[in-house]
């Protein structure tokens, strides 16, 4: 693996650098506060083509490797992790799976729009009770005539009240366990669907989360998407390349949390000297360094097996696990930097251990994440 960066890779990683400075730094703070990011900056992403990294050009993609799409979450998730996970949803999730296993009419309606930020999209996996054991969900989708009729409900999905289109994982027959799931991609203007935003979260909060509930939506069967049975695998394998995403994001955190850690103790001085001439916050900022340093060659190494078209499920769950508890001590360290300063929002830390703590949670807990790669080391299945 060759850690220098091509010129298109350094190329794309500055636009993303130079985006996140005049489009999304002045307004991290009011965003936050509001509990909503300017759902302008969604046409704006579309635009440079952040939005259709890794899809082929002859549907609307900007084509780029894994690589560059990990620079870019990372450049994003430094600026503001509630417009990464616009990214890591819409284009990561979702138009990527549409990508891989949609038919090409599915490909031709969805991705042009995703890729340019014309629509959005969200991955409706996560029930009210059923979140690490997804495998076992209950929204129902029953065949009549050419149609299928859904109901059930879904819970904390990201772009859930801004997106056009829900990729939904429901039943489709009555085998026990993961085998009866199918995938559809239900329009979310669709009769019977209705969405209410999840308030109150700790971080991510200009993000749009939100619960869908399907009375009776009525969807044709062309909406289908892979076999029917299918889902499960289907939603497996988005997640699996996600979580090099949440991963990406999480060192934009950690960096975020470094860079804003050795400004604030060059600048702040104590007993008659900088902060920074004390070996204890010393050692607070080379904790944060050697996390950064490790999360993002964990993180690169997915891109580079992905891209050389090896197995990356493993080593995606590693760089995930590691990434999210990473930036989630990089944070925390840097608001130990900050001292009182970092606990009011005037100042980036607070934020950034807001942010950092939702992601050893979602796309798999840490803890499902161990258990994944001790499957994958023992052979022994613990689900
Ligand atoms: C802000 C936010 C955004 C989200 N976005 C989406 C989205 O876009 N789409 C979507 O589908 N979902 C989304 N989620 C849901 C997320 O993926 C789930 O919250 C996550 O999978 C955990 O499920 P749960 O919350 O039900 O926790 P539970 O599964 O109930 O877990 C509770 C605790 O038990 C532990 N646990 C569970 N099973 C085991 C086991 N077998 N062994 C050991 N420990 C175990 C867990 O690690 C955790 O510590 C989002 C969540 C949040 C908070």
């Amino acid at each position: 693996m060759n850690l220098e960066l091509s010129e298109e890779q350094d190329a794309v990683r500055r636009l993303a650098e130079d985006f996140v400075a005049r489009e999304i730094a002045p307004h991290v703070v009011e965003w936050d506060r509001a509990e909503s990011v300017d759902k302008s900056i969604v046409k704006k992403l579309g635009a440079l083509g952040f939005l259709g990294l890794t899809i082929p050009e002859e549907y609307g993609g900007s084509g780029g490797d894994h690589l560059a799409y990990c620079l870019v979450t990372e450049e994003l998730g430094r600026g503001d992790s509630s417009v990464r996970g616009i990214v890591s949803v819409s284009l990561g999730l979702v138009a990527k799976t549409i990508a891989s296993w949609g038919s090409d009419e599915q490909k031709q309606r969805w991705l042009p729009q995703l890729t340019a930020g014309e629509a959005i999209g969200c991955f409706g996996l996560t029930e009210p009770g059923t979140g690490s054991d997804a495998g076992n969900l209950t929204t129902r989708a029953v065949r009549d005539g050419d149609d299928y009729v859904i109901n059930g409900s879904k819970m904390f999905i990201t772009n859930g009240t801004w997106a056009d289109v829900v990729l939904l994982f429901a039943r489709t027959n009555d085998t026990p366990g993961h085998r009866g799931i199918s995938a559809f991609l239900v329009p979310a203007d669709a009769p019977g669907l209705s969405r209410r935003t999840v308030h109150g979260k700790l971080g991510l909060r200009g993000q749009a989360t939100a619960e869908l509930v399907l009375e009776d939506v009525r969807v044709p069967a062309s909406t289908l998407m892979g076999p029917e049975g299918k889902g499960f695998s289907i939603a497996m394998s988005a997640l699996a390349k996600g979580r090099m995403s949440v991963a990406a994001g999480c060192v934009g955190i950690a960096q975020a949390a470094l860079d804003a850690a050795v400004r604030y103790a060059g600048e702040r001085e104590q007993f008659g000297k900088s902060i920074a001439s004390y070996q204890l916050v010393q050692e607070l900022i080379s904790d944060i360094s050697v996390d950064v340093d490790a999360a993002r060659m964990l993180t690169w190494r997915v891109a580079d097996l992905i891209d050389r078209g090896q197995d990356f499920a493993t080593a995606a769950s590693t760089a995930k696990l590691f990434a999210s508890e990473a930036a989630v001590r990089a944070a925390n360290n840097a608001l130990q930097v900050f001292g009182g300063y970092g606990y009011i929002d005037e100042y980036p830390v607070g934020k950034l251990v807001r942010d950092a703590r939702v992601m050893t949670l979602y796309e798999g807990t840490s803890q499902i994440q161990k258990l994944i790669i001790g499957r994958a080391l023992t052979g022994v299945s613990a689900f």
